[in-house]
């Protein structure tokens, strides 16, 4: 599987606050920075975005990914996520207030725009990969995602706190290649970290003491003001195979 980081917070990029990773050139595991990383000629080939929630740091270059290629021959995106996540897209975002409601332009017959609904902890298919959706434990309703191809299997946590689920159904993930999975703040901001549903570096070993697999662990997420302080306490929990997602490089799992 190619796995390219198209923004990943923190990183190596601090300016960029944006979450959003292209699965094997194609489908988009959140979108918090599509239009901007990709060019034109890479975009138009995106026609399916998995969403895990509905906040704008992984939904804010929807708009503009439809945007861009509305007028593109045989454009059409497909938008992949539980119920409550599409709800609050079709209720916030594409209401025709904060950005036109495309599921019904060009008409309401071949729109540009597509909501699907997808089950919880129930394989889906998409463009050529297999996804299953999590609940995990965050402000808004909220899924990680385990998502397979033919060579293997990555999990990616989205944004949480402390969890159960997950980590129960990704230890039983056969031929894991991969976890990703975030870390927000410092230690420092234990309080802030808990009522925003989202990890520190403590909370974190405490969180992969759950999970059974030996595969390499990912970090996204950090807070980009935070970053140095985040990769020393993650240092110090001297947790093998664990290291931060570099922004734009193409991982293959
Ligand atoms: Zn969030």
């Amino acid at each position: 599987m190619k796995f390219r980081v198209l923004g990943c917070y923190g990183g190596n990029v601090p300016q960029h606050g944006m979450t959003s990773f292209l699965v094997n050139g194609r489908v988009c595991l959140d979108a918090g920075w599509v239009s901007g990383a990709l060019s034109l000629r890479e975009q138009v080939k995106v026609k399916d975005v998995v969403i895990s929630h509905s906040h704008l740091d992984h939904t804010c270059s929807l708009p503009f990914l439809i945007d861009n290629n509305f007028s593109a021959p045989g454009f059409e995106l497909r938008i992949y996520a539980i119920p409550e996540v599409i709800a609050s897209m079709k209720d916030h975002l594409f209401n025709n207030h904060t950005w036109p409601d495309f599921t019904s332009l060009p008409n309401d017959l071949t729109p540009v725009l597509k909501l699907v609904e997808v089950p919880l902890e129930k394989p889906f298919a998409v463009n050529g990969i297999t996804l299953r959706a999590i609940k995990v434990s965050h402000l808004v309703p909220t899924t990680g995602f385990v998502v397979e191809d033919k060579s293997g299997a990555i999990a990616y946590s989205s944004d949480t706190g402390p969890t159960e689920r997950f980590w129960k159904i990704v230890n039983k993930v056969e031929n894991l290649k991969a976890l990703i999975v975030e870390t927000s703040f410092p230690n420092e901001l234990q309080d802030l970290a808990n009522v925003s549903g989202h990890l520190t570096p403590q909370t974190l070993g405490r969180e992969l003491r759950k999970f059974r697999q030996d595969v390499p662990i990912y970090l996204y997420g950090a807070k980009p003001r935070h970053m140095a302080k985040i990769r020393k306490q993650v240092r110090a929990l001297k947790r093998r195979r664990l290291s931060f997602l570099v922004q734009g490089k193409t991982y293959t799992f």
